[in-house]
């Protein structure tokens, strides 16, 4: 990807650039929990963006965009918004730099990727971060902490972007640390990583290619269920609260919110027993909490959907070690940890079984544990 990069940096805008990287991701485990004040488990990919950046004496951005063959240029007041939804991720990482007293300058940059769009892997987060982590290495010395290169595309996400997403999908990009999982601490954002040099088994993501959209916000009615079961407890978010404390309540709690809580209580828990188990070099009992996550997710919290069940039930069927959802629900991806002696076998079952079903196989992701923002020498 360098040498391309190298090349069409040389014939769109000349001379030499600097290379930068940074990657998509996964999240072991730990789903739902950010707005409940708990952790998640991510990691960053082998699939990254890279980008060809040199300084180029204007007040002026000159974007080419080599997987959309599409370039852009603006300035960098908050006027310059541009129109193209691609650049204004890099308009905005501009912006956010500035706004927290950062220097950016014009530059030129040629950029490529292979994290897949909207697959659940993060590809937004991987094209700030990359970019973000260039900028102040370029113009910034390097002063603007890791945390706040991550906050710089978090906000970017929400300002320029309309989405209004947590920190995890900048933070495992920017701190991704190769055969290393994080435990971020959604609450306080501390984080501690943990040895995931999974050898002997592979993780994969199976994209089912199905969103189903409903008419009321699912999203916003867990939440709402989470911080009406808090509420009664008397504690600021589910992560205060015990399975004890629960069924003491129960008889004051809804069915509804009464399952909802269950899961996320138990999700805490199973975070800390994967952190424990992969000190361990545990395995098997990794897996064993992401399938009992996948249960809760689609019995307790009811965010799965028929896809992601029959994809997680071939899982089951094939002995794979651990599989769930990965994301927030009602379709998207099912991450799964397999032995490397099965995964033929698994990826042609779940080709073959889905397609017979739904008209048309899983998309196959097949991911290594890796480093995040970095430069490319
Ligand atoms: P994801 O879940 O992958 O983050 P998003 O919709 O949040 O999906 O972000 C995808 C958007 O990020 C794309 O529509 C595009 O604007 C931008 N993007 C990601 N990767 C690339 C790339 N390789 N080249 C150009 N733009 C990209
Ligand atoms: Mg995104």
């Amino acid at each position: 990807m360098k040498e391309k990069l190298k090349t069409l940096f040389e014939s769109h805008f000349g001379g030499t650039p600097t290379f930068y990287a940074s990657s998509g991701r996964i999240n072991l485990i730990g789903e739902h929990t950010d707005y409940n004040g708990g952790f998640v488990f991510p990691g960053a990919i082998d699939k990254c963006i890279m980008a060809a950046i040199k300084e180029n004496g204007t007040d002026k951005v000159r974007l080419y965009s080599v997987d959309l063959d599409a370039s852009c240029e603006f300035g960098l007041n908050e006027a310059d918004k541009p129109q193209e939804q691609w650049a204004s991720y890099i308009f905005g990482v501009c912006r956010e730099i500035i706004k927290r007293g950062g220097t950016v300058r014009g530059f030129d940059a040629v950029f490529s990727g292979n994290v897949p769009l909207g697959a659940g892997l993060s590809s937004s987060a991987a094209l700030e971060s990359c970019f973000a982590f260039a900028l102040n290495d370029m113009f910034n010395d390097n002063k603007i902490d890791k945390f706040e290169l991550a906050k710089i595309g978090q906000s970017t996400e929400h300002n320029y972007c309309g989405v209004n997403c947590g920190i995890m999908d900048q933070f495992a990009s920017v701190f991704g640390k190769k055969d290393h999982l994080m435990r971020l601490d959604c609450r306080s954002l501390e984080y501690k990583y943990y040895p995931f040099a999974a050898k002997g088994y592979k993780l994969v993501l199976l994209d089912s290619k199905v969103k189903h959209e409903l008419v009321d916000s699912p999203y916003n009615k867990r939440r709402a269920s989470c911080e009406r079961v808090a509420q009664t407890l008397g504690v600021e978010t589910l992560r205060d609260a015990t399975m004890e404390m629960l069924e003491a309540a129960k008889d004051k709690i809804s069915e509804e919110d009464y399952k909802r809580a269950v899961y996320v209580i138990g999700e805490k828990q199973r975070v800390l027993d994967v952190c424990d188990a992969l000190e361990r070099g545990d395995f098997e009992t990794v897996g064993d909490r992401m399938y009992k996550t996948h249960e809760g997710l689609s019995k307790d919290y009811e965010v799965s959907c028929e896809e992601l069940d029959y994809l997680n039930d071939i899982a089951r069927e094939c002995g794979v070690t651990g599989s769930r959802i990965m994301g927030g629900g009602f379709g998207g991806c099912t991450i799964n940890l397999v032995k490397d002696a099965l995964y033929d076998h698994f990826i042609a079952e779940a080709k073959a079984k889905f397609n017979a079903r739904y008209g048309h196989e899983p998309v196959v992701h097949e991911v290594i544990i890796s480093d995040g923002a970095r430069r490319v020498e």
